[in-house]
Order: C-alpha cells, then structure tokens, then sequence
C-alpha cells in the first residue's frame, strides 16, 4: 500500500494512517457536532499520535509518554501535553480507539482554541494538526490575524469563509 507522504510538520507522525476519527473528544467525552470548531491531534503544547517509534522526554509538566499499542505490532501510542489531561484513563482511551482503528482526538476547548469572551471554539485552531471524517490530516498554520469567534451571539463573532483547499 503506497501512501502520500504527509505533510504533518510533527516528525513523530510517523505513521501515516488513515484512521477516521474517534466518536468523542479524548479528553471532555464529547461529540465534536456537541462543540463545533475542529478535531484536533496535535499542537506544540499537545498530541496524541500512532509511532513506530517509542519517544520520550519533553517538559516536565507537559512530558512525552509512549505505550506500547499491543504485543503483535511494534507501534507506540505517543502523547504529550499536560499531565493533568493524560490521565491514566485519557492513555488507556487513546490505545483503545487505536486499536479499534480510529484516530482518537481532542476539541478546540481541550486544545486551548477557543474564545476568551464566551468559551466557544474561535474560527480557525491556529498551530494545531486536524483530522476530518476521513482521517486524512491537515496542518491550520499561524496567522498573524484574530480569526474571530464561532458563536454568532459573541461580540468576538466573525464571518468565516471555509478555509480553501489547495486541491
Ligand atoms: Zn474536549
Ligand atoms: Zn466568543
């Protein structure tokens, strides 16, 4: 099976899977139709991603932690961001949805996207890595402009026009 090479700017998405997202934010349990914005797999700060290889270190606070995926397949589950996020039962959840083969990912509140007028999801998820229906990934980059808020009641609110595909 050939894949495209991806174009996630994050060295350690090794694998390039195609795995459709996981029902429910990692780290809230909700839908993403619940919340709005973006699925979100990896920022700086944050990620959760498939590995062929273990990884480690990182900041203290936000450290990197690999689990092995299963006994049959030399895969590592790799997380990294705040500890208070990457319970125990946050990991576990992340192997499971995996194993399933879906890709397990977190919403733009979890992921620190969102207004700081009325806590809804802002426009665009800036610096963060993204996961549509399919599974593919796309990398929303940083814009030197206020992409507004999503929630049409907030004085923060702008009108978005879908990000335009390159394709
Ligand atoms: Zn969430
Ligand atoms: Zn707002």
């Amino acid at each position: 099976m050939s894949d495209e090479a991806t174009n996630l700017p994050y060295e350690s998405t090794s694998e390039n899977l195609k795995y459709p997202p996981a029902e429910k934010c990692i780290f809230c349990n909700k839908k993403i139709e619940e919340i709005g914005g973006s699925r979100i797999i990896a920022q700086k700060l944050r990620g959760v991603i498939l590995s062929t290889k273990p990884q480690s270190g990182g900041k203290k606070d936000t450290p990197r932690q690999s689990y092995k995926l299963d006994d049959k397949t030399d895969r590592y589950v790799v997380v990294w961001g705040e500890k208070e996020l990457w319970t125990a039962s946050a990991i576990e959840r992340a192997r499971n949805e995996f194993l399933s083969k879906h890709s397990p990912w977190y919403c733009q509140i979890c992921g620190a996207r969102k207004c700081s007028k009325c806590n809804s999801p802002i426009n665009y998820p800036m610096g963060s890595d993204i996961l549509d229906e399919d599974g593919y990934s796309s990398h929303c980059a940083i814009f030197p402009v206020n992409p507004g808020c999503s929630n049409k009641e907030c004085e923060e609110y702008k009108e978005w026009k879908t990000h335009q595909k390159d394709s």
